[in-house]
């Protein structure tokens, strides 16, 4: 079955084809490294990963690029509080975000271009729109994209300007610009900025947001590429400026399908810095959610419905994992005896086009769980054909491999496996106050040791 996409300049799913067949190119606004990112902005970046492992299992090869945020009036304002240059202090922030990245499982893009990196390639394709009319600058050496000199503003967001530029004119004090609505591209410096400033051919400043995502999208991906990203919030005004200006810039197309996930929220409100709702990764694993539980919360809604998260949620992942090693482990005992030849269970394919139509994880997961359920009860009865193992162990594989919420195994330290034997033999010899001895060792040292019919299984406490 062919892909279907949401896309947001369509306002409906329709059909996926990459420009080049094979291939998908990527470009995933990232995160503004002035703060730590938090498990809204993972939300988004979670639903791009799978995104991204979803056309890598279709057969295309992805490459993708997300932009570090380094320079805004964030950053500024937080590195002098900070006392620190804004070098320093997103270095930082983006060395955490890896790490984050690292740690959640996250794909890591093909490249990470820096704005602070690309201010060059900024400042060629506000010329280039100053040339064209489609920017003018202002008498405080400022330059502004003119909103009028664009005809299709509004495809993405869909608003109607007219009424909106009656309101924006009132509370708006920039009477410099031609237009209240015309957006910056170029900041000229003032006090705040301190230090932070690059020499332009309108004097000193530095370049607003929206351009960074042209002008990096454009070099790494091409001026038309496949697919933009980012949370619903990008949309206006982010997306929609950076669509206004790059059509501009190189007189065609830019993006052909534009997908946006919708907001974390905690306990009715979206989560935010500026509301101090917000929940890092980091606190979530000192609450005791693993890597693989935050996953499964933040992916298992699908990316178009707002999800509220609370910190009990990992109760439910937590199930929902072991149900998963379980039926894993149960296959693998019998996996020796299994045929090699094992075709895939019926229920794969309706999994598959569960996520063919817009990445519908919630269907896609009762499939999965559903089929679970059914082989556990084959498995109860002793019903489970030889031929079910390892289409069902390639089941597992193939959902893990889009998931990623399968813990990896723990490495097991040869002195446990030792003191497993020791105990093995006490048990032989019915020494159970030596059997019982060790396993109480074991579980010390943080190990659950559980008898089965193949032989002892040991696995970490959680
Ligand atoms: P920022 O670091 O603010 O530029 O945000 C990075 C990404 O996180 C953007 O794509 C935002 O749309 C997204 N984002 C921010 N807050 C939330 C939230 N509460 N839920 C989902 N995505 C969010
Ligand atoms: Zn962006």
């Amino acid at each position: 079955m062919s892909i279907r996409f949401y896309n947001t300049i369509n306002r409906k799913k329709v059909e996926f084809e990459p420009i080049t067949p094979g291939t998908v190119k990527l470009y995933t606004c990232g995160p503004t490294v002035y703060d730590t990112a938090h498990i809204g902005n993972f939300r988004t970046f979670l639903f791009e990963d799978l995104l991204k492992r979803f056309l890598i299992f279709k057969g295309y090869k992805v490459y993708h690029v997300m932009n570090i945020t380094d320079v805004d009036d964030k950053t500024i304002k937080r590195a002098n509080k900070e006392g620190m240059t804004i070098n320093e202090l997103t270095l930082r922030y983006t060395k955490e975000f890896m790490n984050d990245i690292k740690s959640l499982k996250i794909l890591p893009a093909d490249k990470y271009p820096r704005a602070t990196d690309h201010i060059a390639e900024m400042i060629q394709m506000i010329q280039t729109l100053e040339e064209s009319g489609y920017a003018y600058e202002t008498k405080d050496h400022s330059v502004y994209f003119r909103l009028d000199s664009y005809d299709s503003y509004g495809q993405l967001t869909k608003i109607d300007l007219t009424k909106q530029r009656s309101t924006e004119r009132i509370i708006n004090d920039e009477y410099s610009k031609d237009n209240p609505q015309d957006f910056a591209l170029w900041k000229a410096w003032d006090d705040e900025d301190g230090k932070v400033f690059w020499e332009s051919p309108w004097g000193r400043g530095r370049p607003g947001w929206h351009i960074e995502c042209s002008a990096m999208s454009i070099k790494y991906l091409g001026n038309h590429f496949d697919i933009h990203c980012g949370g619903v919030d990008n949309i206006f005004p982010h997306h929609e400026n950076e669509l206004a200006q790059s059509v501009s810039a190189t007189k065609g197309l830019f993006v052909n399908y534009w997908m946006h996930s919708e907001y974390l929220h905690i306990q009715g409100d979206k989560m935010s810095k500026t509301l101090g709702n917000f929940h890092k990764i980091s606190d979530l694993i000192s609450e005791g959610f693993t890597a693989e539980e935050i996953r499964f919360t933040l992916l298992s809604a699908h990316y178009r419905s707002k999800l509220n998260f609370s910190l009990n949620q990992n109760q439910e992942a937590r199930t929902a994992i072991q149900r998963i090693t379980d039926i894993q482990q149960r296959l693998f005992e019998l996996k020796d005896s299994a045929q090699t030849e094992s075709p895939m269970p019926d229920e794969f394919e309706e999994f598959v086009a569960a996520l063919d139509d817009d990445l519908d994880t919630p269907k896609a997961f009762a499939i999965f769980f559903g089929w679970i359920r059914s082989m556990n009860n084959l498995l109860d009865k002793g019903e489970l054909m030889l031929s079910q193992i390892n289409g069902g162990l390639e089941f597992i594989g193939k959902f893990d491999d889009l998931f990623a919420i399968i813990p990896e195994e723990e490495i097991v330290p040869q002195e446990l496996y030792d003191l497993i034997d020791k105990r093995e033999k006490a048990r032989l010899k019915q020494d159970w106050k030596t059997a019982d001895k060790i396993r109480n060792l074991l579980h010390k040292e943080g190990w659950l040791v559980e008898d089965s019919p193949s032989g002892p299984k040991v696995k970490p406490k959680k």
